[in-house]
């Protein structure tokens, strides 16, 4: 919970900007991200890579060591019904995180990996 708040005001993810309003968090999951180890992170903007080299996890402390975790999150503008996925990518280092760019996908590529 404090953790998604955290990303929230960091990013302003939920913002959707044709309407000037937020939007409201749909879904939100946390993914194991083991294709990108600590030193090697590549920025992908490909829906496809995450497909298929994310691992649904129920919290962090089921990430190893080094490795990258991705956080989730999927909104719904209440104005005009528009859908956004944000995945948050994140090195979980003791009691700190290191944030990597977030990534946006609007045309709907992600939602069925957090809507089952
Ligand atoms: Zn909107």
């Amino acid at each position: 919970m404090g953790l998604i708040d955290k990303w929230l005001r960091k990013y302003q993810d939920d913002w959707c900007k044709p309407c000037k309003c937020a939007m409201e968090k749909t879904h939100k999951q946390l993914f194991a991200l083991p294709s990108m180890s600590v030193g090697h992170y590549v920025e992908h903007k490909d829906p496809k890579y995450f497909r298929e080299h994310l691992y649904m996890v129920e919290k962090k402390a089921d990430i190893p060591a080094g490795m990258y975790a991705c956080g989730a999150i999927q909104y719904r503008c209440p104005e005009c019904g528009k859908r956004v996925t944000v995945l948050d990518p994140f090195l979980p280092v003791r009691d700190e995180e290191k944030h990597e760019p977030s990534i946006r996908f609007e045309q709907g590529e992600l939602d069925d990996l957090l809507v089952r």
